[in-house]
């Protein structure tokens, strides 16, 4: 009897789906319904699968109203993105006319037409584009300010468009250069490098800025010293940035270098910069004494020799925490892959 009965859990579990269906013989749903009011096991499984594939069907449901949905919001964006481009075609269009009747050259016209497209950056372009969105929208925006900057030049006829351009590139480089880079595809040898392309690019900028600004008033003392400073200055930055991305000793070791470096330039940058600049030898620091703070020169060393001390103690407690956790997590790793 116990074995006729697992047999027929057996046929009736594989029947379980057809019944469900209502797509088995009259016969085979008899025998179901028969062995279901007697077998407690197979009543279970037949409610898990009625459950299981109510859920199945609420799941596509939803995802169905779902994709729709997404549908409908893209093309409801996608369309008041053409309305937006269109409205801002009016000025274009009302001050070419107005340019065209007037005899006053189409300037104005060309400048307006840039203006609009800076607000078709932020506007018409994340509603209507599909994908790297924020990368279209910084980059169609920059060639918009280019552009105002080139069309309002040529109406002063000043000359100054290089002038403004290469501190605005910097600027924007700045906030706006590591999202670009995420965005776009790079070549294979460059994809694990964006973090270094973006330092360089800024960096070149930084200098390109200096040497535009003060070479087109003429100042080439300014040129030379801005120059020098600016090298001084980047020194700690990229110190920084390649302990952060290429030293592998774990964060709290990282962090411990990055203040000791932060500590020693904040003491001595003034001093290197006015050597190479002026050539003076001076060391701040040596003026330092802590029960005194009167003069300026005093005040600085002392303030100077305190983050010193300071960034040398948390450094080194920094350091010294991160290398004795990581050789309780390798000894660890150790411990439990063996
Ligand atoms: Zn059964």
């Amino acid at each position: 009897m116990s074995n006729t009965n697992i047999d027929n859990c057996d046929i009736v579990q594989d029947l379980l789906p057809l019944y469900y269906d209502d797509a088995c013989s009259p016969a085979s749903r008899k025998m179901v319904e028969a062995h279901l009011a007697e077998c407690e096991k197979c009543r279970r499984t037949y409610e898990d699968l009625k459950n299981d594939t109510l859920d199945e069907i609420l799941k596509e449901d939803s995802r169905g109203v779902l994709e729709r949905h997404e549908k409908s919001e893209k093309t409801a964006a996608y369309k008041a993105g053409v309305i937006i481009a269109g409205l801002l075609l009016i000025p274009i269009l009302i001050t070419f006319i107005v340019g065209l009747v007037g005899g006053v050259g189409l300037d104005v016209s060309a400048v307006v037409t840039a203006s609009m497209l800076l607000v078709a950056a932020l506007t018409v372009v994340p509603l209507v584009s599909k994908e790297r969105r924020l990368v279209k929208c910084i980059l169609t925006g920059v060639i918009a300010i280019l552009l105002i900057y080139f069309f309002v030049d040529r109406m002063n006829g000043q000359g100054e468009f290089i002038l403004w351009t290469v501190p605005t590139i910097f600027g924007l480089s700045v906030v706006f250069f590591p999202f670009v880079i995420r965005g776009v595809e790079l070549p294979a040898v460059l994809v694990d490098k964006k973090a270094l392309v973006t330092m360089l690019w800024d960096t070149l900028w930084l200098f390109l800025t200096i040497v535009e600004v003060c070479g087109h008033s003429g100042d080439f003392e300014g040129m030379r010293e801005g120059c020098i400073v600016a090298a001084v200055l980047m020194v700690p930055v990229w110190l920084v940035f390649l302990v952060a991305r290429y030293l592998n000793i774990g964060v709290l070791a990282k962090s411990g270098i990055i203040v000791w470096i932060c500590g020693v330039f904040t003491a001595f940058a003034n001093d290197i910069c006015l050597f190479f600049v002026y050539g003076t030898k001076q060391l701040t620091i040596s003026h330092a004494d802590l029960s005194v703070w009167i003069t300026g020169e005093n005040v600085n060393s002392n303030v100077y020799v305190i983050a010193l001390i300071v960034s040398g103690i948390v450094g080194t407690a920094l350091l010294v925490a991160g290398l004795v956790r990581r050789t309780v997590e390798r000894t660890k790793k150790g411990i439990s892959g063996n």
